[in-house]
């Protein structure tokens, strides 16, 4: 396992390097500013290779690594000092990790073994997807219009009861929080048939799938457990969708 400072020393110089090219320069930009409307940025494989990220971190921790490069780019952007940035943390941003080599896919077909794992996957898209709204951030607020800001980073809900100033109950106020559209489809492949991909962080502008389509995916499978439940039910948070050359993207 790689330690924390080697994972963060491959991050920084990660940044640096990925900040050289303009084009990316200014997506990283964008991100810093109009976060977390904007929360999408494309990291390069082989490029976090170069830069001392381990393949084994990324392939079997990738939480852990994508983790830190969240943390690392929020430390980077406070050194652009950029006018308007983002001041609280960059939790729910989503690095969508492209250029996988082959050596990513499951050695096995069942999906579930290899839940936390970053994977890559040929899919068939079981039909269109569904546009859904995903809370990134939610507002409360009390009868004295105080606001706490909660953070969302996972697919449960953080609440809170009463208001951390006065101790007054507190309510969501949705005109206050925001949102970001993610959209989801079933998907299904060798060891896996009907789990839910949810694609998540980017718009995918001009993705429109339908049934049958087939795609190669970079993502990672988890299982949400409720309450004190052993049946957790499966889904694939996807970080990159390369869509084969027939299709209309
Ligand atoms: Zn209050």
């Amino acid at each position: 396992m790689q330690s924390d400072a080697d994972l963060r020393a491959a991050w920084e110089g990660y940044w640096a390097a990925h900040y050289e090219d303009d084009r990316r320069a200014r997506r990283l930009r964008t991100v810093a500013t109009d976060y977390p409307v904007k929360r999408g940025v494309v990291v390069s494989y082989p490029a976090l290779l170069d830069a001392g990220l381990s393949e084994t971190e990324l392939r079997t921790r990738p939480d852990r690594a994508l983790g830190t490069g969240v943390e690392t780019f929020e430390s980077f952007v406070r050194g652009l000092d950029l006018d308007g940035a983002w001041e609280r943390s960059f939790d729910v941003m989503i690095l969508h990790v492209d250029d996988l080599p082959g050596g990513f896919k499951p050695f096995d077909s069942n999906l579930m073994a290899h839940l936390n794992e970053l994977v890559q996957l040929e899919v068939t898209f079981d039909g269109p997807t569904e546009r859904i709204s995903d809370l990134m951030e939610a507002a409360f607020v009390c009868t004295d219009g105080h606001v706490t800001r909660i953070h969302q980073p996972g697919r449960r809900r953080r609440d809170i009861t009463f208001c951390p100033e006065c101790g007054d109950p507190v309510y969501l106020e949705e005109r206050e929080s925001l949102f970001a559209e993610i959209q989801r489809v079933p998907v299904s492949g060798s060891g896996f048939d009907g789990i839910t991909a949810i694609l998540g962080g980017r718009r995918w502008k001009g993705l429109t799938v339908g049934e049958g389509d087939t795609a190669v995916v970079n993502g990672i499978p988890r299982a949400d457990f409720r309450e004190d439940s052993t049946h957790g039910s499966a889904y694939l948070d996807v970080l990159h969708v390369e869509i084969e050359d027939d299709l209309p993207f």
